[in-house]
């Protein structure tokens, strides 16, 4: 068998796993229906109330990855027909907005140059009375953190849907107390566990106005008792063979966050984040993303002029074995996207990565 390269993955994909998630990769087997399993998702149903901040009963790791939320989501509660205003800011917003279309709604898009926050009141007063209005909190594309909580204070009757993948697990997320009703992320990034699940909550007001025949089978939250848990959840609806192996990562992961405190590992994602971008433009390196609103989890960085961006990064890939990101679309080869994510999140990590790119600088 070929040998894997061990990365240090600080791209804004999967970043390297907390030692707690992979050694529970290790763990033996557990059948889906076995009762240590049973109590696994119970468990993990509370590690993520802790996580998301919420008492929201729907709350679970969907079996898919950060777009299994995504669609999820949308398939729960929009019917054809429905008007969803979405606030679009970035790549993953326009998949929000075709997601929504996909679904047959009348989508309403209120866009924003790309690298800046949207406007909560632009977004809330694009139509009077909206079915759900969404958002994604944090930008993997620009590396920007928009105001959830503003959008949740003008949301009036509608439904507010947030995309969470980049943002939970390392910067605060408080599903309740901003009035957020359906909210996604995924286990790869600031969750520090490898990819494979899709953290899930939707509040009692959105489970009540949901759809009661959403399009997909494979999504319908009102048939996931088997992914709620034996005791939190409705009866198990359907027949459903989670990984027990993913649940067992992400079960440590929680345990891990529980141990080290919320509050704490947001401080060490801000600090991080904080240390890396000062230390970018101590090199005269400028950021991309608005200040006032860059995420200390993923940094924009702007590629200096006559630099080639590909070439660094190889050289990065090659000599460091460290993986960095392009940007996206336009941004392709004029911006790169770091991650400070999960377990990478540390001032070893900075120090790494500013020595690594200043090298790849002279000698790329
Ligand atoms: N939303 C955001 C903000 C993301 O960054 C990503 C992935 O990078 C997704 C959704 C899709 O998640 P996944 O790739 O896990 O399906």
């Amino acid at each position: 068998m070929a040998a894997i390269p061990y990365r240090r993955l600080f791209g804004p994909g999967p970043c390297n796993a907390y030692p707690e998630a992979l050694m529970a990769l290790q763990q033996p087997l557990l059948g889906h229906l076995d009762p240590a399993f049973i109590a696994m998702t119970d468990r993990v149903c509370d590690g993520l109330r802790m996580v998301w901040q919420t008492q929201n009963r729907y709350t679970l790791a969907m079996s898919g990855t950060g777009m299994s939320g995504m669609e999820a989501a949308f398939a729960n509660v929009v019917t054809p027909g429905d008007v969803v205003v979405v606030g679009v800011n970035g790549f993953f917003a326009e998949r929000q907005v075709d997601l929504a279309q996909r679904m047959g709604a009348e989508v309403i898009r209120v866009d924003f140059p790309w690298g800046q926050p949207i406007d909560p009141e632009a977004v809330a007063t694009a139509h009077p009375n909206p079915t759900v209005i969404a958002a994604v909190h944090a930008e993997t594309s620009t590396g920007v953190r928009s105001d959830i909580a503003a959008l949740g204070a003008l949301k009036g009757e509608a439904l507010l849907l947030v995309d969470a993948v980049t943002s939970l697990g390392g910067i605060e997320v408080a599903v309740d107390a901003w009035g957020v009703d359906i909210a996604y992320s995924g286990t790869q990034k600031c969750l520090g566990t490898p990819p494979g699940l899709a953290p899930f909550t939707m509040s009692e007001r959105a489970y009540q106005r949901r759809n009661p025949r959403p399009h997909s089978f494979y999504l319908d939250i009102s048939l996931m008792g088997a992914y709620v848990g034996a005791t939190q959840g409705p009866a198990r609806a359907y027949h459903h063979t989670a990984s027990s192996v993913m649940y067992a990562a992400l079960d440590a992961t929680l345990a891990r966050l529980a141990t080290e405190g919320l509050e704490n590992v947001w401080a060490r994602h801000q600090a991080a984040g904080d240390r890396f971008q000062a230390g970018l433009q101590d090199m005269g390196l400028e950021l991309f993303a608005a200040d006032g609103y860059r995420l200390p989890e993923l940094t924009t960085i702007k590629v200096p002029e006559g630099v080639d961006s590909a070439r660094v990064r190889a050289f990065l890939l090659s000599e460091y074995d460290i993986e960095i990101g392009a940007g996206v679309k336009d941004l392709a080869s004029t911006v790169w996207r770091v991650g400070l994510m999960g377990a990478n999140a540390t001032t070893a990590s900075v120090t790494l990565l500013l020595g690594a790119l200043q090298d790849a600088l002279q000698r790329a």
